[in-house]
This record gives structure tokens, C-alpha cells and sequence, in this order.
């Protein structure tokens, strides 16, 4: 007897299970992918994984918000089948917008050149120093840290109404959501936005997020106050749903302009302002305005305040239609000044000599009028009535 056809028979099982082996897509498999973050600090994308051959290579790749920009970061390891790795990223110098969401997938290489790439997965870049509480009123969703669940479901009311005004103003639909985050302390709010020493901001949209943060807490007057915050901020988000793209290079004082604007309540500060600014002949030049405010809060108040006053002067004298246009034209990205000789046919120069004259300097009659003709046309046909009531001469019956 001979062992030969024994040995062929083996070959012949062996041999469709080795061509099997080269036809399989990948042997590299992922055993485990994390994510943790210490906020402000410090993220951690961890990977482990195995495969037949070495693993030699693991690149993370990411992406923040609507960032188009996807990041390539290689993991430090050593290669074998079975590995485990880490990327950090430094917050500190390279900070991520709070309550971003961070879009990141693993491409894991093998020697025997296999290449896998994970679907990509969602993470939640939240302020984790607190814990939240979140509830929900059409597309505006509160979040809160700090107080019961009546006062969350005020700020989800507030934030409601404000963004339905809002949008009512700027004539366009509200977003599919917004998410509104309350911090009680103004300090905790502001930590988390590196401001580069602009410790004068009270609430921050991040726009292309649908981000807004504010400070507020449950009272009666700092739930007035949120208000004006959130219509304020809300108006910045409706702003970039029109310029979208255009949004970071669209000029300051038209942005912030607007918002102060869509506030409820005037807030006189602004006023204050640039009636000093006026009688010391520091009116900031509108050229200034287009890039971001001062750091410094006296400059930046009055940065405001000139913006608000120039939005209602353009929206008087040119008419609604005027802003909207602007708005357009920075979305196809006019560039400042472009703009308003685009839409207003003016210069710079000629737009501020206009304002300062018809608005600054103007009588205090002009003045009042210009200011009241809105509340006129909204009110006038009321009072008529109300006075042909009054006045008109009764019959006796
Ligand atoms: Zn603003």
C-alpha cells in the first residue's frame, strides 16, 4: 500500500480553501473604537484591532461641524496583528466650538497591503463639566444645568417664541433645530469660548451649529433679559441660514446690526453711547466695523450701537428689500464695501456721511420722526379710528 492518493486527496480539499483565503475582502478586524474628552483639554480617539498579517499603519480621519476640511492624523504604533493605539488632540491649541459634533473614521493598513476604513461616527464635543437636561419646543431644544424642570421648559418657551419672531422679521423659515445651552454662570459660559479677553460677550451663536449659549437663571428679570439674548442670537442663526457659506467674511456691523434689531426692548446703553460718541467726535468709521468688534468693551458697545443705528437707517431709507439684498450679495460673496455699492449704489464714505447727517446730527424733530415713522404707519390708522370714535358727534336716542 502507498500513502500517495491520501496526500493528492489532501491537496485537492486544500486547494479551494487557499484560493477562499485570497478572495476574502480584508482579514483586518476592528475589536473596539472609543471616544472621551476632558472639555477645553484634551480628546482621545482610542483603536484596537487584529488582522492575519501586521497591522502597520492607523490614520485617523476627522472632521468638526460643518467644517469641509477633513483632518489626516497617523497613530504612533508598532506593528503587529494585534494592536491597540491612540490620537490625542490638545484642545488647548487647536479648540474644537463647544457642543460640536466631531465626524471621525479609522483607515487601518496591513502588510499584506490589505486597507480597511470604519464607517464614520458621530460624537458629541459637549461641555462635560456639567451635567444637562435637555427638553424640547418645536425645532428649539434647551439644555440646562442648573434649576428645575419649569425653568428648562421657560427657556424652551422663549426660545421658541424668539426664533419664530425671529424669523418672521428676516423673512425666512426657521432651522429644522437649534440647540440653546443655559449656563448660571456667566464666568463658566465664557471659559468655554476662548475669547481672547472679550469679556463683555453675554450669549454666543455658533451659527453653523445651531449652537446658541447663553447665561440666565430662574428669575423673573434674567428670564426678560434672555429674551432679548436669544432673539438676538437666534437672528445670528437665521442670518447664516441666508448667507450660509458667505457667513465668516459678510461684514460685522450688518450681522450685529441686525440682531440688536430683532431685540424686543431697546437697550439704552447703545444709545447712551452714541450720543457720547457724537459730542467727542469718536464715531468709530464704518470701514472698522467689518471685520470683529474690539476687545475693548467701551469701543465695542458703541461698535453695537453704531450697527443698530446703521441697519434702521439703511432699512428707512432704502426700505426692507435693502437688507435682504445685502444679505444676498455677501452670500455670493461681495466683498464689504462691494456690497453697498452693489445694493445702495454708495461708497463707504458716502453711506456714513449720509447716516451721520440724517441720523446723528439731524434735529432732534427729524430725529424723533425718523425714529417714530414705523410705530406711525403701524399705529396712525388705529389712532384715526380711535379719534373718529372719540370725537365723532353723537346723536341722541
Ligand atoms: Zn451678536
Amino acid at each position: 500500500m502507498t500513502p500517495r492518493p491520501l496526500l493528492l486527496l489532501v491537496l485537492l480539499l486544500a486547494a479551494p480553501a487557499q484560493s477562499a483565503i485570497s478572495h476574502r475582502p480584508s482579514a483586518i478586524s476592528v475589536d473596539s473604537i472609543s471616544v472621551t474628552h476632558t472639555f477645553g483639554e484634551q480628546m482621545i480617539f482610542t483603536l484596537a484591532a487584529h488582522s492575519d498579517a501586521e497591522i502597520t499603519q492607523a490614520t485617523l480621519l476627522l472632521r468638526v461641524g460643518a467644517d469641509s476640511r477633513t483632518e489626516v492624523i497617523g497613530a504612533d504604533l508598532f506593528p503587529a496583528p494585534q494592536i491597540e493605539t491612540q490620537v490625542t488632540l490638545d484642545l488647548q491649541t487647536q479648540p474644537i466650538a463647544p457642543f460640536a459634533d466631531v465626524f471621525y473614521s479609522w483607515r487601518i493598513a496591513d502588510s499584506s497591503s490589505e486597507t480597511i476604513t470604519t464607517p464614520e461616527q458621530t460624537y458629541l464635543y459637549e461641555d462635560n463639566r456639567f451635567q444637562w437636561e435637555t427638553v424640547a419646543r418645536g425645532a428649539v431644544r434647551a439644555h440646562w444645568h442648573s434649576g428645575d424642570l419649569a425653568f428648562g421648559q421657560s427657556v424652551a418657551d422663549i426660545g421658541y417664541e424668539s426664533l419664530n419672531r425671529a424669523s418672521r422679521l428676516m423673512d425666512t423659515s426657521p432651522p429644522d433645530q437649534v440647540d440653546i445651552y443655559v449656563y448660571e454662570r456667566l464666568d463658566d459660559l465664557q471659559s468655554g469660548l476662548r475669547l481672547g479677553g472679550r469679556d463683555w460677550v453675554a450669549g454666543h451663536a455658533d451659527p453653523s451649529l445651531g449652537v446658541v449659549l447663553v447665561n440666565s437663571y430662574a428669575d423673573t428679570a434674567a428670564l426678560l433679559e434672555l429674551e432679548n439674548t436669544l432673539a438676538h442670537e437666534l437672528t445670528h442663526v437665521l442670518i447664516y441660514q441666508i448667507v450660509q457659506a458667505g457667513y465668516d467674511r459678510m461684514p460685522v456691523w450688518l450681522d450685529e446690526g441686525i440682531a440688536v434689531n430683532s431685540e424686543p426692548r431697546p437697550n439704552a446703553i447703545f444709545g447712551d453711547a452714541l450720543t457720547r460718541a457724537v459730542e467727542t467726535e469718536a464715531i468709530i468709521p464704518l470701514e472698522s466695523l467689518c471685520g470683529a468688534f474690539s476687545i475693548d468693551s467701551s469701543r465695542a458697545i458703541l461698535s453695537y450701537a453704531e450697527s443698530a443705528s446703521l441697519v434702521r437707517y439703511i432699512r428707512d431709507r432704502w426700505g426692507p428689500g435693502a437688507i435682504r439684498d445685502l444679505l444676498t450679495a455677501y452670500r455670493e460673496g461681495a466683498t464689504c464695501e462691494g456690497g453697498l455699492q452693489r445694493v445702495l449704489k454708495v461708497s463707504f464714505v458716502e453711506l456714513q456721511t449720509g447716516w451721520e447727517s440724517d441720523v446723528l446730527r439731524a434735529s432732534p424733530l427729524a430725529a424723533f420722526l425718523r425714529e417714530a415713522m414705523p410705530y406711525v404707519f403701524v399705529f396712525g390708522p388705529v389712532a384715526v379710528i380711535l379719534a373718529a370714535l372719540l370725537f365723532a358727534p353723537k346723536r341722541k336716542t
